[in-house]
């Protein structure tokens, strides 16, 4: 991905100088979110149950790093931006809001409730803020072997795609069948929202790769080998040495990749809904 001497977001957030001290009293808090959400799992639902006990807000403001991990992540959601920026009122006659993007180191105090690093990055609906540790690409490479910046950028699309859901209501309808459904059914629709979710990644990719000398054919190998890494049959495999679809909350890594490719090679967001009516797009 050719990403270097273009457009950097003014929305990101630079919190890791401070470190693994921010969330003072979260300790506890911070467990429970673990134990439930294992890895990867962008934690929307599980979050929601905790509000952010008063007073565990960060006293200094961050001093941004000036490295090229921060270059990157500003440009990747610069790009994510301008696509859907433009995409979005075409696509849902709508104003898109563009979302925020904090880097942490550790621990972080999110608008919905205290994160671990451990549990990957995940979007918050409530200020619609993206959050991620960027550690967390060395364990994509060196465990999930799954390396590549353009891996790194699908993974952030991804968490936009959350975005996206979020402005259209949708992660809304999916959170309120917590509780009036089976665990098994608010599963399944929860693999929905992930497909969804990878979907609108693909979407974003191929409407990247109009501009000339951005992606090549490398790029995709990485975004797909990535999307599969991350499938809940292969960390479940790597986790617990067997694999319980039951438990599926974001999709197996074949579902995962076809419905990036499906966004990758459509480009059209419209499309998106298809994701929770059929199997086989
Ligand atoms: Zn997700």
């Amino acid at each position: 991905m050719r990403w270097q001497g273009r457009r950097q977001s003014k929305n990101v957030e630079d919190r890791r100088s401070l470190g693994r001290d921010v969330a003072v009293g979260g300790g506890l808090l911070t467990l429970l979110i673990m134990g439930a959400a294992l890895f990867f799992p962008d934690l929307v639902p599980v979050l929601k149950l905790f509000e952010a006990p008063p007073g565990a807000r960060q006293a200094a403001p961050a001093k941004p790093i000036n490295d090229e991990m921060g270059a990157f992540l500003r440009t990747v959601v610069a790009d994510n931006e301008d696509v859907w920026a433009k995409l979005f009122p075409q696509a849902f006659n709508k104003r898109f809001a563009p979302a925020r993007l904090v880097m942490f180191t550790g621990r972080v105090q999110s608008g919905c409730g205290i994160a671990d690093a451990g549990a990957g990055p995940f979007y918050c609906p409530l200020d619609k803020t993206v959050y991620i540790d960027p550690t967390f690409y060395e364990e994509l490479k060196r465990r999930f072997g799954a390396p590549g910046d353009f891996a790194q950028a699908y993974v952030i699309a991804h968490e936009f795609g959350h975005h996206i859901q979020n402005q259209l209501g949708i992660s809304q309808q999916v959170q309120s069948l917590q509780g009036r459904v089976s665990q098994k059914e608010y599963n399944q629709a929860s693999v929905r929202l992930e497909l969804q979710a990878d979907f609108l990644a693909g979407v974003w990719a191929h409407h990247l790769a109009k501009y000339e000398g951005i992606l090549d054919e490398d790029d995709i190998r990485e975004a797909v080998n990535a999307a599969a890494a991350i499938g809940d049959d292969r960390i479940q495999k790597q986790t617990q040495g067997y694999v319980q679809p039951e438990k599926f909350t974001h999709g197996d890594s074949e579902q995962r990749v076809r419905w990036f490719m499906y966004g990758l090679k459509t480009g059209d967001p419209t499309l998106m809904q298809r994701a929770f009516e059929v199997d086989y797009p």
